[in-house]
């Protein structure tokens, strides 16, 4: 009981009246990937920002009381500003928590794990350092507009793959580039942290656009909406698939049902 039906794969956005039908009386909750979600990708990374409509919509959802979780592989604190709004999120695919006042917590982690991770500053060092991205639990790699560093992370990729198993790091592969990280840092396991803390009853949805947010589609099975955010059909976990540019009208639609719903709570 209480678990939002949104029916089978395949659906778009406008099979979502149901979903947006059941805001009332509860407290839904918007979880959100960033880079290819809601701020379309950029050669830059540094340059990847929300629309300003998209922003717009997001800070109204917030100052109407709505809850938005920003779950990404990037750093907490650099995603923060990027977006711009003052949302709670979860950076480094979930170790990271900061709260939209900027307080961070991060996940314990094991003595295994801490060694791993002295493995990661040496992991990248034959790349161009602009094409690497350092984290605090994971290193990647970005071959978007870059197909040198393509070639040559083909020609290494054994030894490196080598390397990584051997200290325990998992190898990601996202669109445009890899990533090596702890196995415990997914983005799966974020989504059950967040869903612990929530009633059954609350409609939850996932929007992301990549096989790192397989995880949390597969979490979120039967518990609420996984919507895949992508111009192409794709095998995914997700029961909906809408288009980038569909976004900011899932978020009006979204802003809509939340102020609808809280007019029809007694
Ligand atoms: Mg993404």
């Amino acid at each position: 009981m209480g678990a939002v039906d949104i029916g089978h794969p395949g659906l778009g956005l406008s099979d979502l009246e149901g979903f947006f039908g059941s805001f009332g009386g509860v407290s839904p909750l918007l979880v959100s990937d960033y880079d290819g979600t809601l701020a379309p990708f950029r050669r830059e990374r540094s340059e990847a920002v929300p629309s300003e409509e998209t922003k717009d919509l997001l800070q109204r959802i917030l100052e109407a009381g709505g809850e938005f979780v920003l779950l990404t592989g990037r750093e907490a604190s650099e995603a923060a500003s990027l977006l711009g709004v003052p949302a709670e999120i979860w950076g480094c695919h979930g170790w990271q928590r900061r709260s939209p006042g900027g307080d961070t917590v991060t996940v314990p982690l094991s003595a295994a794990e801490e060694r791993a991770l002295l493995m990661l500053p040496d992991l990248f060092r034959a790349f161009p350092p602009d094409a690497v991205e350092r984290k605090p639990v994971s290193a990647a790699l970005h071959w978007r507009e870059r197909p040198d560093v393509l070639e040559q992370y083909r020609k290494i990729e054994e030894v490196l793959l080598e390397r990584a198993s051997q200290s325990g790091l998992e190898r990601l592969p996202f669109d445009q580039g890899v990533e090596f990280r702890l196995p415990s840092c997914t983005k799966g396991e974020a989504m059950k942290r967040i869903l612990a803390a929530r009633s059954f009853r609350d409609p939850v949805c996932y929007l992301g656009d990549d096989v790192t947010d397989e995880d949390a589609f597969r979490v979120l099975d039967g518990r609420g909406a996984g919507i895949l955010v992508s111009a192409l059909p794709a095998v995914s976990a997700a029961g909906v698939r809408i288009l980038p540019e569909e976004v900011p009208e899932f978020l009006r639609r979204w802003l809509g049902a939340l102020t609808a719903g809280r007019r029809g709570t007694p």
